[in-house]
């Protein structure tokens, strides 16, 4: 048995999008060369929402037009509605991630509609995607809990769960959006998520707010979950959670699970290159550790 873990890069959209310093899309578009030149294969580079609501992801379009050729990389577009699902797939997108929200107040205030209301719209969504060729993923939001209504219950979470894979995406990605989550509820919601949707792959988002974001990561992997989102130099806050530390970042992933002997398939120096690169981008100290620190034993 290989032990591996395949990491979604999501710097270019989650962990840029509440950065008040827009960074051009020639910018991005070399953040996301980079991530390709460290190994990353998978990864999140736009989003077609609202460009007055997030204006870092108003060049969406102009992003998937010039992304780096590359058969071996899949990258990701967002999607929170309908339209924005067919803004993806008019960019070209393969691969559209659809967010749902396990609370309604979140998902009111985060796409405009209720979160079953969501669930219809995925649904309406997957029928086109199919279609088109295109393969969908679902992001359920605030799954470890919500700023607006607190703790989220489980059976909420996993009937979510359900609902996605009967919606027929390919994926379920289980999102703690503003890092309230501790290792024991990964355990707890994934393994639920494994036993509700046997057939769809799983997958790990985590923040690291409150400095869980690595434990988390590590649960999740240890209970069976072969997918966890990054984000290099630990960009990424939510508007939601104020002052948040970003999402995981994948550098400090990538050390992590390397030195255990479980293979990424990134490379830690460009990874650490690369999350410096990001940090001058912005002109700000990024919240990743390794980064500053350097992998270990060092390559000289
Ligand atoms: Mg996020």
């Amino acid at each position: 048995m290989v032990n591996a873990v395949e990491l979604v890069e999501v710097s270019a959209r989650d962990g840029l999008q509440n950065e008040p310093e827009l960074l051009s899309t020639e910018q991005k578009l070399e953040l996301v060369a980079r991530s390709v030149t460290a190994g990353l294969k998978r990864m999140e580079v736009a989003s077609f929402v609202n460009p007055k609501k997030v204006p870092q992801m108003a060049d969406a379009a102009e992003v998937m037009a010039g992304l780096p050729k590359d058969d071996d990389v899949t990258y990701i577009a967002l999607a929170l509605n309908r339209r924005g699902f067919e803004r993806a797939a008019e960019s070209g997108a393969k691969e559209v991630n659809f967010v749902l929200a396990a609370s309604d107040a979140f998902a009111m205030r985060n796409s405009g509609a209720p979160m079953l209301g969501l669930v219809d719209t995925l649904t309406e969504v997957t029928a086109l995607a199919g279609a088109a060729g295109i393969r969908v993923s679902a992001t359920i939001s605030v799954a470890f809990g919500c700023p607006f209504e607190g703790e989220v219950p489980a059976r909420t979470v996993n009937d979510l769960v359900r609902r996605a894979a009967d919606a027929g995406v390919f994926e379920v990605a289980l999102a703690d959006t503003i890092g309230v989550g501790v290792p024991s509820q990964v355990r707890d919601l994934f393994g639920k998520a494994q036993a509700s949707a046997p057939n769809a792959q799983l997958r790990a988002h985590f923040h690291n707010t409150r400095n869980t974001a690595l434990a988390n990561a590590l649960a999740a992997y240890e209970c069976g979950v072969k997918v966890i989102d990054g984000s290099l130099a630990g960009i990424g806050g939510c508007p939601f959670a104020p002052g948040a530390a970003g999402n995981v970042p994948t550098e400090d992933l990538v050390y992590l699970f390397e030195r255990m002997g479980v293979s990424t398939g990134v490379d830690l120096p460009r990874a650490i290159d690369t999350a410096k690169f990001i940090g001058a981008a912005l002109g700000k100290v990024t919240p990743g550790m390794v980064s500053k620190a350097g992998g270990f034993p060092s390559r000289g």
